[in-house]
């Protein structure tokens, strides 16, 4: 079974050697990115301990034609997108021309929010759906007909959120409840990599979800808040208390739509003073605008600039200490009665170190990365269409989760959050 990867970022690096020493899963793998000698440092990193042949090419992932003269040179069983969720739509033109599976971990954003053409259809779905966020599952949910007649299976946002928080919930949904009423995302990250300020993954798509509206959904429709204008304090398992803020987050949509007679679904993320305070002060002179500005005779986008100064997170894995707790916190029926239950895993940024030379951001999304290529590939989860996790059965992948570095804990009775 051939696989092509596209990206060597944080994240890519991760499912990269996963899916190279998973014993007996892909047969050769095709690292393809931008910068064709990160890809070529990676395979020399792995020359001893792949389990698969592995090959390196430079693509532009934003061109349909490249992609397919790459995807009809290898003749990969799928595609994983481990790029940015720019490239989304560009990759899923190019498996449909060429007849292979699509993979992704995160939902399509456009990088120029200034665009007319884009933004005319973005203030109409703003009108249509009730949040204001620059990204939504509309783009990729208008491809279904065409996998689906093509025969082809895109399986989209297999990170851990969204990814695996929607498995979580089709298995409390399948083992645990008729009914499930109302889901908390929680996502604790309890590291520290003694930086003032530094993102875990891409700086300018952490920067842009974090200082967006939040909102969540509640009996049918969208609530939207100011950014971080909601907070909690939550004592996670593993880390201790921790502030945590109401977020948008893509999974809300896809959850609201698959999870049948649930009332309210909100995600929440844990942030220190010192990340809030570097944030707000970088929106309030301008850096995280998405617009170019004049400098000196030259184009700059001041998020982009922003993203050169900070320090990359692939490179934040030696100094990262402490663990994250991500998971999800539900209430509902079984049998009548009221019932609570929380589903999280606990990963721990220096043992991700030590076995990948990452932190546990990029872990926890590379490892669902490479488990859903792998069913998508084996089988197990593959239908014609165009799909979110929480539409496949959740038991290979939780067993997956706990063969491939990801334990998971099943909690009755939690504490909630008010
Ligand atoms: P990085 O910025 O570290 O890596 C992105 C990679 O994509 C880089 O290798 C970059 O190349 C490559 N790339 C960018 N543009 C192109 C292009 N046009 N053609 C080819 N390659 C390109 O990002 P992360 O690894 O932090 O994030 C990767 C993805 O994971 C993102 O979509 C992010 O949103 C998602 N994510 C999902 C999470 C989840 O839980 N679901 C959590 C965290 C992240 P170059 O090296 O040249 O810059």
């Amino acid at each position: 079974m051939k696989l092509l990867i596209i990206g060597c970022g944080g994240v890519a690096q991760v499912a990269i050697q996963k899916c190279a020493r998973a014993d007996g899963v892909f047969t050769e793998i095709l690292i393809a990115s931008r910068t064709k000698s990160k890809c070529d440092a990676l395979a020399d990193k792995l020359k001893n301990t792949a389990k698969c042949k592995i090959q390196t090419a430079k693509v532009d992932a934003e061109n349909v034609e490249e992609l397919c003269a790459l995807i009809n040179s290898f003749s990969p069983a799928a595609v994983l997108n481990v790029a940015l969720p720019y490239q989304d739509l560009t990759i899923m033109e190019a498996c449909l021309k060429c007849g292979v599976h699509y993979i992704d971990t995160a939902n399509y954003e456009n990088e120029n929010t200034d665009d007319p053409e884009w933004r005319a259809i973005y203030e109409k779905r703003v009108k249509e759906k009730g949040f204001t966020a620059y990204f939504d599952y509309s783009w990729q949910w208008a491809y279904h007909e065409k996998f689906k007649k093509a025969g082809l299976c895109a399986l989209l946002g297999t990170g851990f959120d969204p990814g695996v928080t929607q498995v979580f919930c089709a298995y409390a949904q399948k083992h645990y409840f008729d009914t499930i009423e109302t889901i908390d995302i929680l996502d604790c990250n309890g590291g520290d990599h003694g930086y003032a300020f530094a993102t875990n993954f891409n700086p300018e798509i952490n920067l842009r979800e974090v200082s967006a509206n939040g909102s969540y959904w509640e009996n049918g429709k969208w609530i939207e808040t100011k950014p971080l204008e909601i907070k909690r304090v939550y004592n996670f398992d593993g880390v201790g208390d921790k502030d945590m803020y109401l977020l948008h987050h893509e999974e809300i949509e896809s959850l609201a739509k698959n999870i049948k007679g649930v009332k309210r679904i909100r995600f929440f993320m844990t942030f220190g003073q010192s990340y809030i305070q570097h944030m707000n002060c970088l929106q309030n002179v301008g850096m995280l605008s998405t617009t170019p500005i004049e400098f000196e005779g030259k184009q700059i986008v001041p998020i982009q600039f922003l993203k050169a100064l900070l320090p990359d997170p692939a490179t934040l894995g030696a100094r990262t200490k402490g663990k994250t707790n991500i998971g999800c916190i539900f209430t509902g029926l079984k049998d009548g009665k009221k019932k609570t239950l929380y589903i999280y895993n606990i990963c721990d940024h220096q043992q991700c170190y030590e076995e990948v030379g990452s932190q546990a951001i990029s872990y926890t999304t590379g490892v669902p990365a490479m488990i859903g290529a792998m069913l998508v590939c084996n089988g197990k989860w593959n239908k014609a269409g165009v799909y979110n996790c929480e539409e496949f059965d959740p038991d290979p992948y939780m067993d997956a989760l706990n063969k491939y570095g990801l334990p998971w804990v099943v909690e009755e009775n939690p504490v909630l959050v008010d």
